[in-house]
Parts: C-alpha cells; sequence; structure tokens
C-alpha cells in the first residue's frame, strides 16, 4: 500500500506543530470557563454533524444506526456533560498537609496541562476512540494533534471536517493518514501521547516516546476472559456474553474473548448461545445484516479466517469453538472478532492458573453469585478493569478509571482519569515567610544531637 506521507503532509505536521507550540501558553492562561465553552462547542458540532457519523460509521463498518448512537456519540454527549459539569473541582488547588521538616508551609498539588499532545486512534470505534480522549485533553487544557485510523477513512473524513469547523490548528488539528503519518508524528517531542491500538504498536509508541520523554497513555488489546461459576443462570449469562462478543461483529478491545465454563455445563452452555446467536443476530436462519457489522477490511478478514481455520473451517459468522487446544493459535492472540472459544474447566483453580500464566487482561468477566468465589478470583489475578455479573458495562462509568495493565495498556482514561492523563500533577511548596523551621537542617551539624533526636522520634 503507498504510504499516505507526503511532503504536504511532512510540512503540514510541522506547521501544526509549531504552531501549537507556539499557541500553548495562552490556551493554558485561559480561564476554565473557555474549556467549558469549548467542550459545549464541540457538543453542539457534534449533534449537529450526527447523521452524517452514522453514514460514515455504516460506510466503514456497516455499523448499526442504534450503535453508533450509543457507543460513539451518546457516550461522547456524557463524557462531554461529566467533564463540564466537574472541571471546576478537578481543575482546583488541592492543599495537602505539611510534617515537621516543612511546618508552616503551604502546600499543594495543581493540575497543569501538559502542553502539546498527540493522540492516535484505531478504527473499532473510529468515532468515540478519538473524541474521548479528546474531551480530556481540552478539559485539561491541552494543545492537540489527532491521527484517525486510516481504516476508518469516511468517520476519518467526518472528524477533520468537523474539528476544522470548530478549532483553529494552532489549537487542535486533525492529521490523516497511515502508520507513516503516525511515524513521522511521533518523532516530535509531544508532551503526552494518548495511544489506543494494538499491544504491538503500543510498544512502537512508547519506543518513540522513550526518545523525547514523552509520557503515555496506552490503551491496548489482549485477551479478556470470562468465567463462569457453577451457580449462575446460565441463560443470563450466555445472552450478555452473546451481545459482548458480537457486538460490532466482535471487533471490541473488551469483549470476551474466550470463556470458561465448567465441564458439566458446557453443553447446555453452548445450545443456551446458540440460542441467544439465533434470536439476537439470525432471522428465519439468515443473518440479520442490519444489526450485525461487518468485518473492517479483506485482511483483518483473512487474519480472522486464518485464526478460524487453525482451529476449525467455516465462514465467519457469529461462531462459538469448543474442544480448542490452549496451543492454537485462536488462544494465543486476541480475537478481535466474532469467534468465541470456550474452554471447560475442572476447578476454578485451573482458571486461574491459567490466567495467571499468560498477559495480564484488559478485562476481566465473573459470572457467579458467590461474592466468596469473585473475591477470590479477583484477589489472585490481575487485570486491566474487570466487571462481575455482565460484560463491557464497567465502561460506561466515568466514575471509573478505563485502562489496562502492562501489555493491556498502562494510564487511565475517562472523567477525572482522562483529565489527569492530561495534566501534570505540579507539587507546589510556600515557604513560610515567618518561622522557617527547615533550617534546622542545615550545617554545622555540631551541637546538633537533641535535633536529630527529636526528628527520629517524630518522623
Ligand atoms: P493498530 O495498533 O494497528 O492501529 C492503531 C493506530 O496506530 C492507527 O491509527 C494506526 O494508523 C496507527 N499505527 C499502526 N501501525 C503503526 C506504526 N507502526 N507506528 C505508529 N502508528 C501505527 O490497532 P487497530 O487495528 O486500529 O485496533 C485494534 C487494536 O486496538 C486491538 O488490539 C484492540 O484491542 C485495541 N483497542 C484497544 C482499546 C482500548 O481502549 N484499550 C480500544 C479499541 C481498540
Amino acid at each position: 500500500m503507498e504510504s499516505s506521507l507526503t511532503e504536504d503532509t511532512r510540512l503540514a505536521i510541522k506547521r501544526v506543530f509549531d504552531a501549537q507550540k507556539g499557541n500553548q501558553l495562552s490556551i493554558k492562561l485561559a480561564p476554565i470557563n473557555d474549556r467549558k465553552k469549548k467542550l459545549k462547542k464541540l457538543k453542539t458540532a457534534i449533534k449537529a454533524s450526527e447523521n452524517e457519523i452514522f453514514e460514515a460509521l455504516k460506510k466503514d463498518l456497516r455499523k448499526p444506526v442504534f450503535e453508533s448512537a450509543v457507543f460513539e456519540v451518546l457516550f461522547i454527549y456524557a463524557e462531554i456533560d461529566f467533564a463540564i459539569k466537574n472541571l471546576s473541582p478537578w481543575a482546583s488547588q488541592q492543599t495537602v498537609s505539611s510534617n515537621l521538616l516543612n511546618l508552616m508551609t503551604k502546600c499543594c498539588i495543581t493540575y497543569e496541562p501538559k502542553g502539546v499532545c498527540l493522540i492516535i486512534a484505531p478504527w473499532n470505534y473510529p468515532f468515540q476512540l478519538l473524541m474521548s480522549p479528546l474531551v480530556s485533553a481540552i478539559a485539561a487544557g491541552n494543545c492537540c494533534v489527532l491521527k484517525p485510523s486510516e481504516l476508518a477513512p469516511a468517520t476519518s473524513a467526518v472528524l477533520t471536517k468537523l474539528i476544522q469547523l470548530i478549532f483553529k490548528e494552532d489549537e487542535i488539528a486533525v492529521i490523516e493518514g497511515d502508520s507513516c503519518v503516525s511515524t513521522e508524528l511521533l518523532s516530535l517531542p509531544f508532551n503526552h501521547i494518548f495511544f489506543t491500538g494494538s499491544t504491538h504498536v503500543g510498544k512502537i509508541v512508547m519506543e518513540a516516546a522513550s526518545k523525547h520523554l514523552s509520557t503515555v497513555t496506552l490503551e491496548l488489546g489482549g485477551k479478556s476472559p470470562a468465567i463462569i461459576d457453577e451457580d449462575v443462570d446460565l441463560k443470563k449469562a450466555a445472552e450478555k456474553i452473546t451481545w459482548g462478543t458480537f457486538a460490532n461483529a466482535g471487533q471490541t478491545c473488551i469483549a470476551p474473548d474466550y470463556v470458561f465454563v465448567h465441564e458439566d455445563q458446557q453443553e447446555k452452555f453452548i445450545d443456551l448461545m446458540k440460542s441467544a446467536i439465533e434470536k439476537k443476530y439470525f432471522n428465519k436462519e439468515q443473518l440479520n445484516k442490519e444489526d450485525y457489522g461487518k468485518i473492517i477490511s479483506g485482511n483483518h478478514f483473512k487474519r480472522l479466517k486464518n485464526l478460524f481455520d487453525d482451529a476449525l473451517s467455516k465462514a465467519i459468522y457469529p461462531t462459538v469453538l469448543t474442544n480448542v487446544s490452549s496451543d492454537s493459535l485462536i488462544m494465543q492472540e486476541e480475537v478481535f472478532g466474532p469467534v468465541l472459544p470456550v474452554v471447560t474447566y475442572k476447578n476454578i483453580t485451573e482458571v486461574i492458573n491459567y490466567i495467571n500464566a499468560n498477559n495480564k487482561p484488559l478485562a476481566l468477566y465473573i459470572f457467579s453469585n458467590s461474592n466468596k468465589n469473585v473475591d477470590n478470583i479477583l484477589k489472585q489475578t490481575s487485570s486491566g478493569g474487570a466487571c462481575i455479573n455482565d460484560v463491557m458495562i464497567h465502561i460506561s462509568n466515568p466514575h471509573l478509571s478505563f485502562g489496562g495493565i502492562n501489555t493491556s495498556g498502562m494510564g487511565g482514561s475517562h472523567g477525572f482519569h482522562g483529565f489527569k492523563a492530561f495534566s501534570h500533577e505540579r507539587s507546589v511548596m510556600y515557604q513560610s515567610k515567618l518561622i522557617d523551621i527547615s533550617k534546622i537542617i542545615y550545617p554545622p551539624y555540631n551541637g546538633k544531637g537533641m535535633i536529630l533526636k527529636l526528628l527520629r522520634k517524630l518522623m
């Protein structure tokens, strides 16, 4: 494929970056109210472009309008409203207490904008995953360069038009293009890079960021397991897992990637999954394409087909696989498609050991009626987030930090956590003009035995 990094794009990147560097201080110094106004303006502009956005998402991913509305657009309205409502307390100075060595000082933490930030987004929720970090970046008072995914070109074009309509490029600008454009952007000393995408590219981003010691938030992928305890309502679990796995044709970072079910319940669970899939995605044995998205590209289809063929060969309809060996490709890499392997267990310890022997997941799902079993699994495993007796819905609460751990990511997003990602927590101490206690530790030390004794007691 031809690179999208033309000389014009290279020059545009340089021009935008330099302009944002030059403008960054005035954005930082503007009152908090200006940030709220910008967020309101953004919401109004999105509202006015809703139909265009839905059409673009249909073109790129055959996304049903309902899914586009709920997961791409309403999600952003909620994020904007939450930021506007809470921005004043978030951005206010936090006073902290003092100890003996700094008695009489005033100490506080201020949230200052990081400066000029880069946001790189993937294609699976191409609108939401660019806009959500942008809301946090604006709330925190930054300038921003946005790089949408080249694999969702219609959405990328709508995003560009929308941003150009309301922001000048010296504050917020979109640079469209593929990985070559990303590489060029990553060569610049951004103050913060917010990347959403694969673990593989996440490593490339972090390596590039290390050249300038730019801070990073990495929202990555991985295999998110769902564990079904023996005591649950299997029908309810099957219904929820069906939704989580096949929404957006399985192309969701926190989709259940595989399921653990007790060996005695596998048959019943598979039957229930079959009914749930038929009810949700089929109409008289025909796949209901109105409610079932498409695989983003030919290459992604081939990748999935390869995973699928490796385990079994069929077309990529919503599919549940049983008897999958743990060394098959589908149990090694993130599926990110409408295929759900089901693995049986005899004892929950096997499940915990399996999860701990692999990379830490982005999400962990536990279906159980036993608080003791839930606590036991949570205590003995680690994951970016976890959701009990449901899937994916934990992403909808902006009070919760959303993010991964190690290979599934680092840093958090949404609400205050997103605001923090784009802010530097600057510690400031004001020494007392009247009594300066810190002098007691200055040399000469001769004759300061009593002071040392006192410090030993008090510190
Ligand atoms: P990707 O990593 O291939 O691409 C993401 C972005 O990075 C795109 O804008 C792309 O142009 C750019 N890019 C690609 N190669 C690059 C390179 N070599 N150097 C610099 N930039 C490069 O990911 P994708 O296929 O778009 O998205 C799917 C992945 O994203 C899955 O692993 C999924 O789990 C993950 N994801 C994570 C979250 C989350 O919130 N944690 C959300 C959505 C998707």
